[in-house]
């Protein structure tokens, strides 16, 4: 089955990613097919998954919006004829895969499923796709690889969407080398272009996420990150050039792209005029179908170091040094963590660390003192040549040595690029690293499927500013709040470190698990996670990226001057796609069709 062909073609099978990505097949019966409306919010009744009553719930069979069985009947014959008959899908066992099997909501009446899958094998189909969808007024979701996991999956933001499934086009269609960039088409997973580079033996490092099955196409387009030098790990900003086929069914290109002949559309993303391929990330105004990238040159050399401070206000200091470091593109990722962490199985420390209020220095420092620990460390990654990574790290050391008393340097394993499969595989780190080897070094894998509890997790991923204060700011604020859930762990606590995905800010995890088998758990979650959301916007700090079920609610909290933004996209929205093709509700963005 053609399904099954698309699905083989997934690389790893680890039990844990497996049962992650086939989660939704374990969920059983037919569902009854027939949406029902229901009211509320801004958005027109019935589209937001309240689609069937209770005893329907584990089935998925579901209807477009305002289309019956025969018009929907109709539409399917008309996808066929432009991809095949093999190429579309609709049965229950073959849209178990476009279910979100991370969600919070997984198995209720609020769970959002497609009611078919369609899968192009170029742009021309994918315009004629969607000049099929305008016909009949079907939204279509369109993903690459469709891993978003954690950030809604497959699955759509309207139920009974279409998902367009790109994964069918996935040439690496250019790779270069001297001038460092790829252009690719959305089904290249990151392992493709890996290995298309490997294969060529070229020198170049792929910035790659975590899990390497995601598409450098799908994964920026949401906004993904990566763990390499700076302007690297946001894989948008990252991205130079994109081709889009818009609502209306017409193929567009971005910057030079744009210009018949020009060759640079990888390489200068403006062309002229206004450039808006910011529309296209976390954006429901087209299906991207090819995307250029900037590569980094292959470094010659790795090397990690490792600065522990001894007291918890000294983090103000490292925070500026790191920011300074990183900054002047002396360092690649950084990871901050804290040696006290090997006391959180101490009730008394816990207690500390989770008190009310948040902990005072004096408090954390004598808890230090008495353990013998530093409060912070912070893991320092260098690349380059190797001569250049040796005098950024002595610069480093130097810093913030002779800034922070007490503050101490240790180095780590440094070698030669390309990493030889044992020092990718077995790191001999003389700490207990919070280094990923592989990511670290672009190389992509699943080891990160080890992280997943239960049967997933959802993500709130504040964005504070890149300060020690403001890092102490949300541990206490978002620490505080969440007290209200305390079967969660306490994902803010007076330990909790900062992440540096983005080059310019910092972001804070917060991503409780989700249950197949256990709802009750789901609704503390779900509700968690509304909170954070709600309680982090009163402080000025934004989520970077969510999932469909969060969407409205993040996108709410960006409000100045009465959603100003909001009604700009959907006046942008109204224009090119009133019917809500594309998309509809992605990134809060709703058509005037769908809107109360
Ligand atoms: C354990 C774990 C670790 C993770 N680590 C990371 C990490 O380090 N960094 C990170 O960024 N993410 C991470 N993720 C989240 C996610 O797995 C990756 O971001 C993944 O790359 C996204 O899947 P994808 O590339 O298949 O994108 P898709 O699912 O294909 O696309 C994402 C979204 O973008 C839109 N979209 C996709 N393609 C198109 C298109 N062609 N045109 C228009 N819109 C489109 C759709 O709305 C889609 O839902 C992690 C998840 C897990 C479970």
């Amino acid at each position: 089955m053609a399904s099954a062909r698309l699905r083989g073609r997934r690389h790893h099978r680890r039990r844990r990613a497996v049962r992650a990505r086939n989660a939704g097949a374990a969920a059983g019966a037919q569902g009854g097919g027939a949406q029902r409306a229901c009211s509320g919010g801004r958005y027109r009744a019935g589209q937001l998954g309240d689609r069937a009553g209770p005893s329907e719930r584990a089935g998925m069979s579901v209807l477009p919006p305002d289309l019956d069985a025969a018009g929907f009947a109709a539409f399917l014959d008309d996808l066929r004829a432009v991809v095949g008959p093999d190429w579309v899908w609709s049965g229950d066992e073959d849209m178990h895969a476009y279910r979100d099997s991370f969600s919070p909501v997984w198995n209720t009446e609020q769970e959002r499923h497609a009611s078919a899958a369609v899968a192009p094998a170029d742009v021309e189909q994918v315009s004629a796709i969607v000049r099929v969808a305008r016909r009949h007024r079907v939204p279509l979701f369109p993903i690459s690889t469709g891993k978003n996991f954690g950030y809604g999956g497959p699955s759509p933001n309207v139920n009974g969407s279409v998902v367009i499934d790109l994964k069918r086009m996935n040439r690496v269609l250019e790779v270069n080398e001297a001038r460092a960039f790829a252009l690719v088409e959305p089904g290249v997973s990151y392992f493709d272009l890996y290995r298309e580079i490997e294969e060529r033996g070229l020198k170049l490092m792929v910035d790659c996420p975590d899990p390497g099955w995601g598409s450098p196409v799908g994964n920026s387009l949401d906004r993904g990150v990566g763990y390499t030098m700076p302007h690297y790990r946001d894989h948008f900003g990252a991205h130079c050039g994109m081709e889009v086929v818009l609502p209306d069914g017409e193929v567009m290109r971005t910057g030079m792209g744009a210009m018949p002949g020009a060759q640079t559309w990888q390489e200068y993303p403006y062309g002229f005029g206004p450039d808006p391929s910011g529309l296209f990330a976390q954006g429901n105004f087209g299906i991207v179908t090819k995307m250029g990238f900037r590569l980094l040159p292959l470094p010659e050399y790795y090397r990690t170091c490792l600065i522990t401070v001894p007291k918890r206000r000294d983090f103000v200091k490292l925070v500026e040094h790191v920011n300074y470091l990183n900054d002047s593109g002396l360092i690649s990722e950084v990871e901050y963590g804290s040696p006290l962490r090997a006391k959180m199985a101490d009730p008394q420390f816990m207690a500390l660390i989770t008190k009310v209020g948040g902990v005072s220095d004096a408090e954390l420092d004598a808890a230090a003192e008495a353990a013998g620990l530093p409060c912070w460390q912070v893991e320092l990654q260098f690349l380059g040549p190797e001569r250049a990574t040796w005098e950024n790290w002595l610069h480093a050391k130097e810093r913030i040595l002779a800034d922070i008393s007490g503050a101490q340097a240790i180095e780590g394993e440094h070698f030669a690029l390309p990493a030889s499969q044992q020092q990718l595989d077995h790191p001999q780190q003389p700490w207990t690293s919070a280094i990923k080897r592989k990511r670290s070094l672009g190389v992509p894998s699943l080891g990160e499927w080890k992280i997943v509890r239960d049967d997933g997790h959802i993500g709130f991923f504040p964005v504070l500013p890149r300060t020690g204060e403001a890092v102490f700011e949300m541990q206490r604020v978002l620490g505080d709040a969440m007290k209200e859930f305390p079967t969660l762990p306490p994902f803010f606590n007076a330990l909790t470190t900062p992440l540096m995905w983005h080059t310019h800010t910092f972001q804070m995890v917060f991503a409780p698990s989700i249950r197949h088998d256990d709802p009750a758990h789901n609704a503390i979650s779900h509700a968690a996670m509304k909170k954070c959301v709600e309680v982090a916007a009163e402080h000025g700090w934004g989520d970077y990226r969510a999932a469909p079920i969060y969407q409205d609610a993040v996108a709410d909290t960006y409000s100045f001057n009465n959603h100003a933004l909001r009604r700009f996209h959907e006046q942008l929205k109204d224009a090119i796609d009133p019917d809500g093709i594309i998309a509809p509700g992605r990134g809060g963005i709703w058509p005037r069709r769908f809107r109360a």
